[in-house]
């Protein structure tokens, strides 16, 4: 058939527009929505034409078309940013959003987010306040700093501190401590965007205080130590304290950061857990300024935290880039709430979720998985084996990289008659209503079910499955 009579069979905007189907659309997306998806679904349908030479299948008739409008109208309304199950075995995934917020943390939000709140406002004096107040005093009262500062995540808190404390001066920095954190974030490349020149000192594997005293002449302006949290250097090894940075920096009138990435606010070991520096260590050793994530075990939203003497803070509130790199009241709403919640530290880990996450006993996790078995196993029928077995969850966003939290998992096997191969399987959960990340090792699909705290809706999204072989 010419190409022109293969267009001619298409239907009008008009005459689809006017299709029974359609009415119901129109009230609930609204004239310019609907016509829209009408004009794109024609719009593919000529370019197949032209392509194929043919009329595709869901064309051939206005039903059909009917039904590819209505499924384009759907998917636009389909967000992206979409819950999903995290099984992947990461309890701080960095591409999954890290830290599940505090239940105070969401309501706080919601209430910032619907109309005005005093962010920028001292409600006593009825006068101008700084929208860092509130964060900074609970900072403060938590790890003993003087001042504390927030920017929208722990990378700009480098960059801004370094920015300030040391533009234009050297920053002395051992050979171990050289962090890329992922991405473009590598601290060579972050010094030089902050303006500041970088000498490396010591050796990969260990540093000395000599090695720093050797580094220090007129020109240098910062020490600075930066906490190795994605790798670990073992074997012969040394560093230097933070401690005895500070009485080397005294003795010339320098400054020490220290960036610590993640940062616990509270100890970690009381909790089963390995321990990772807490900046209420760094404040009391004297380090002049230190950085930390918001969203890491702090267990908060996406931000980052500076916290120090107060000369220096004010400092950086002064600096341009705060303006740039300031948070908003989304962020600065579920902080607080957050924080709040670290002046009850006895209910830490029922209210803070990232922590009740990584503090849940393997047995309450082989118990969830002995429960699930079945269902899943009956779902996925004969082509799968599905096993529950013993696994280690990781904590994640290059939170304590050597240490595995121990766990239990549903793993799925195709077996050997199965046409569908592990991926193909991995797919059509990424593909459920509420997508499930498992994790593929070994020929397997592993759901950890560390995160899993909904059965009920892990049941019923599952009843969406329908294998396609
Ligand atoms: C994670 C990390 C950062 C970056 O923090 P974000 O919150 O991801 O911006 C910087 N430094 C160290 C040492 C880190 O671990």
């Amino acid at each position: 058939m010419p190409l022109k009579a293969l267009y001619s069979r298409l239907p009008s905007v008009d005459r689809l527009l006017a299709h029974t189907r359609l009415s119901q659309l129109l009230t609930d997306h609204g004239n310019a929505a609907l016509t829209n998806a009408v004009r794109q679904t024609l719009d593919s349908a000529r370019a197949y034409i032209r392509e194929q030479q043919s009329l595709p299948d869901w064309a051939s008739n206005d039903d059909s078309l009917v039904e590819t409008i209505c499924q384009r109208v759907a998917a636009r309304q389909q967000m992206s940013l979409r819950p999903v199950f995290n099984l992947s075995g990461t309890v701080l995934h960095t591409n999954l959003g890290r830290a599940p917020q505090a239940e105070t943390a969401i309501t706080a939000v919601s209430t910032a987010m619907r109309g005005a709140v005093a962010l920028e406002f001292d409600l006593a004096g009825g006068e101008r306040g700084h929208r860092d107040n509130a964060i900074s005093e609970l900072l403060c009262e938590l790890t003993g700093a003087e001042a504390a500062c927030v920017v929208n995540n722990n990378a700009a808190a480098v960059l801004i501190m370094l920015s300030t404390l040391a533009a234009g001066r050297e920053v002395v920095l051992s050979r171990g401590e050289l962090v890329e954190i992922g991405g473009s974030f590598r601290m060579p490349d972050v010094m030089r965007q902050a303006g500041c020149r970088l000498v490396e000192v010591g050796a990969t594997n260990r540093t000395h205080l000599r090695d720093y005293q050797q580094a220090l002449n007129p020109n240098t302006g910062l020490l600075l130590k930066v906490h190795t949290s994605n790798y670990a250097i073992q074997g012969f090894t040394s560093s230097v304290s933070e401690a005895e940075l500070v009485a080397l920096a005294a003795e010339h009138g320098l400054p020490v950061a220290s960036d610590l990435g993640s940062g616990a606010l509270v100890d970690l070991s009381a909790y089963g857990l390995p321990c990772e520096p807490m900046p209420r260590q760094m404040i009391a050793a004297g380090v002049d300024a230190v950085c930390f994530s918001g969203d890491k075990l702090l267990g908060g939203p996406q931000a980052g935290l500076i916290i120090g003497k107060r000369q220096w803070i004010e400092q950086i509130q002064r600096h341009p880039l705060k303006r740039a790199l300031r948070c908003d009241k989304m962020t600065l709403a579920a902080l607080e709430a957050t924080l709040r919640l670290y002046l009850q530290p006895d209910k830490l880990v029922d209210t803070l979720p990232s922590l009740r996450l990584l503090t849940r006993p393997q047995l309450a996790i082989q118990q969830c998985a002995l429960r699930l078995q079945p269902a899943l196993a009956s779902k996925l029928g004969q082509s799968f084996e599905v096993k529950q077995e013993p696994c280690c969850s990781q904590i994640g966003s290059g939170s304590l990289p050597v240490d595995s939290l121990p766990s239990w998992a549903l793993t799925i096997r195709p077996r050997t008659d199965s046409s569908l191969s592990i991926e193909q399987l991995a797919q059509q959960f990424r593909a459920l209503p509420h997508p499930l990340i498992g994790r593929l090792k070994d020929g397997r699909l592993w759901l950890d079910l560390r995160c899993l705290e909904d059965e009920v809706g892990f049941l019923n999204n599952l009843a969406a499955l329908t294998i396609h072989h």
